[in-house]
């Protein structure tokens, strides 16, 4: 039997803190984000699994799913229109390739996920016992991203960029559509959770919704991250191409605000 809400370290085993997945127990026991494929993650504390939330799409997210639903027959909770790209993955490893060059390695490529899957636009609001799961559509990181609230604390994803040693990051490569991204941050910052479960970084302060923004709107996005070793080499790969996320989108948009 689990309880409480858990963050659970999901990246390789070379930087286990790349990526964290989520787990709520109810009566219905329910995991945002399933990591990367070589995942370090142990989910042996669940007796059983209903849900999986996948926010989005990309390699760092759904790694771990099909191994998951394999185990526990969880239902798929994604995005309307996109189970086809989880039950054939092969565009979503073509594409992290195209940007990530060799972590995709690192992270493992994901394999088909053959399950049941409940497709959601936004707006839905899932029964998981003493909790209720709301699911918010919060685009702009990729189109078809969700993110996810239950008891007052808000589960990012992608969407509210991510946070290390204290300071926020962004998590777009591109394509990001900025006025997109802009207008679901302020959506979620409006939700006054109490807590956000960011996928790059874990539980944090629900301030970091707003230091994020600052640092788009004053363009001070750029950050040095001092965790070193081949975890700062896995982040600086990522960091150089959500750098260019950004400032392709911002030239775009000299006036922001
Ligand atoms: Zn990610």
């Amino acid at each position: 039997m689990c309880s409480g809400i858990h963050a659970v370290p999901s990246g390789p085993g070379e930087f286990p803190e790349a990526v964290y997945s989520f787990v709520i127990c109810d009566k219905m026991n329910v995991m945002i984000d399933a990591g990367v494929a070589n995942s370090v993650m142990d989910v042996g504390f669940l007796d059983k699994l209903d849900y999986v939330v996948i926010t989005h799409l990309h390699i760092d997210h759904i790694g771990a799913l099909s191994e998951i639903v394999q185990r526990y027959k969880s239902r798929v909770i994604v995005y309307e229109g996109y189970s086809k790209y989880l039950r054939d993955p092969s565009k979503i490893n073509r594409d992290a390739r195209a940007v990530l060059g060799e972590v995709v390695d690192i992270y493992g490529e994901v394999q088909p996920t053959d399950g049941n899957f409940l497709e959601v636009k936004g707006g839905e609001e899932i029964d998981l016992g003493e909790k209720k799961l709301k699911i918010i559509y919060t685009p702009g990181h990729a189109k078809h991203h969700i993110s996810v609230l239950a008891d007052g604390i808000l589960y990012s994803g992608d969407s509210a960029g991510g946070r290390y040693n204290g300071t926020p990051i962004p998590t777009t490569p591109p394509p990001l559509d900025l006025r997109k991204y802009l207008d679901s941050l302020k959506l979620q910052i409006s939700l006054l959770p109490k807590a956000v479960g960011v996928s790059h970084g874990g539980l944090v302060a629900p301030n970091h919704l707003k230091e994020h923004l600052d640092q788009i709107l004053t363009r001070n996005y750029r950050v040095d991250i001092d965790i070193g070793g081949l975890a700062e080499e896995i982040l600086a790969k990522h960091l150089s191409a959500n750098y260019k996320g950004l400032e392709e989108e911002l030239s775009k948009y000299p006036d922001l605000n």
